[in-house]
């Protein structure tokens, strides 16, 4: 039987975070039940919209102290793994969300710009934006490189002397009053706290949490693009258009093609249900809906991707200590915008332990007095 200060269990971005941030506090085992940097999980992909921008303060502020502890292990690791494109946020003109973003962003202290349509299309003409629509401009947007971004992280844990285990699915958890014990298939780990970033398998780990949490599989596309020279990071920000439902990136991961995606619509699922293939009449829809917005990207999808989110009620995380085991930290719930605070998730996770709860405003977090019901769109 082996003893750890710490067992993490995934290594997606929430627990790679969390090995890397609680190694330099004792020796930590972390668990995967897959390969390192695996498809079927939350993770994978070539990129990730980082933003600051939110419609409350307390993501601004996370967004924040995430962006600094991606800059700090971009100089420890020496790799770019964030690229400043700035983002717009596209609604109708008047949109109650854009006011709201402007105001939390004002609030803490990020930089935002408010474009006309006709700004939007002199200065990114990658954009046709129409007379009755407005955007907001960030420039601390940007696009994180996902499956490099945990491969970085891991390694991290590791130079900090972090023992990380793939393929070995944790079959069992005991919660004690004093410690934990995993059980995995021919072994058998202890260890005085625990993190649980399972993603879409929290519930299965933990099922008494008390928040629901949703599976749906999501869909990434590719579209091809005929006039390249405008859709490089260089020229097109990264944008989210609240009133279309979609978001996407300039040409990064794929020289031929921009990925564009779709935040609604998506089927719920089981672990066991959820397919690898790509729904084509939702892909279809999106891609027309994002030629729409960016006309010299063609409708065609040259290529697609599965991945899952998991879904809260009110779609905040959780990111908070098990309500009968203080020693045991849970981040989950991530709703589809959990990567860009991947770089924070690993302190959070130690000031959950330590129960430190000044370090971070977690009130959004916590599992007490959460929603139980979907919030309505
Ligand atoms: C299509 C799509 C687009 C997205 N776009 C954005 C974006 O632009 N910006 C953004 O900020 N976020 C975005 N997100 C959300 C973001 O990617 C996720 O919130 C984040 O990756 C969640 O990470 P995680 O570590 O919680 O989950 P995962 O990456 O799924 O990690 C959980 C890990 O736990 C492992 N595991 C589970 N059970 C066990 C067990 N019993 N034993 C051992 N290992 C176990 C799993 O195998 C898995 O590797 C997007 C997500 C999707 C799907």
């Amino acid at each position: 039987m082996q003893r750890y200060a710490t067992i993490v269990i995934g290594a997606g971005v929430a627990g790679a975070a969390a090995a890397a941030a609680l190694a330099r506090g004792g020796p930590v085992l972390l668990l995967e039940q897959h390969a390192f940097l695996h498809e079927r999980g939350s993770s994978h992909g070539g990129s990730r919209i980082f933003r600051h921008a939110y419609e409350d303060a307390r993501y601004v502020r996370l967004a924040q102290a995430a962006d600094r502890r991606w800059q700090a292990l971009e100089r420890r690791s020496g790799e770019r793994l964030l690229l400043r494109t700035g983002g717009l946020d596209l609604a109708t003109k008047g949109a109650p969300e854009l006011a709201a973003i402007e105001a939390a962003l004002t609030a803490a202290g990020s930089p935002v710009e408010r474009l006309g349509a006709g700004d939007v299309r002199r200065r990114y003409p990658a954009y046709a934006l129409a007379d009755e629509r407005e955007a907001l401009f960030s420039p601390d947007a940007g696009i994180l490189a996902a499956t490099r971004a945990v491969a970085t992280l891991l390694r991290d844990a590791a130079s900090e002397g972090a023992e990380l285990r793939e393929r070995t699915p944790v079959t069992e958890l005991r919660l004690h009053d004093d410690g934990v014990e995993g059980l995995t298939p021919g072994d058998h780990f202890v260890a005085a706290r625990l993190v649980v970033a399972a993603g879409a398998w929290t519930d299965r780990l933990l099922a008494d949490l008390g928040v629901p949490l949703r599976i749906e599989q999501q869909q990434v596309l590719y579209l091809r693009v005929r006039e390249p020279r405008l859709y490089v990071p260089a020229r097109m920000p990264v944008f989210i258009d609240r009133q279309a439902g979609i978001y996407g990136f300039p040409v990064f991961e794929r020289p031929h093609a921009l990925k564009v995606s779709d935040h609604q619509g998506a089927p719920t699922v089981t672990l066991e249900t959820r397919s690898f293939e790509l729904g084509e009449a939702r892909a279809a829809d999106t891609a027309r809906r994002a030629a729409a917005l960016l006309p010299g990207v063609a409708p065609d999808v040259v290529e697609g991707q599965t991945c899952l989110y998991t879904k809260t009620p009110d779609e905040h995380f959780v990111l908070d200590r098990h309500p009968r085991h203080p020693h045991v930290a849970i981040l989950a719930g991530f709703s589809g915008h959990g990567f860009k605070f991947g770089a924070v998730l690993g302190d959070v996770a130690a000031a959950l332990l330590e129960g430190d709860d000044e370090a971070f405003d977690l009130r959004l977090f916590r599992l007490t007095g959460r929603q139980r019901e979907a919030r309505q769109r």
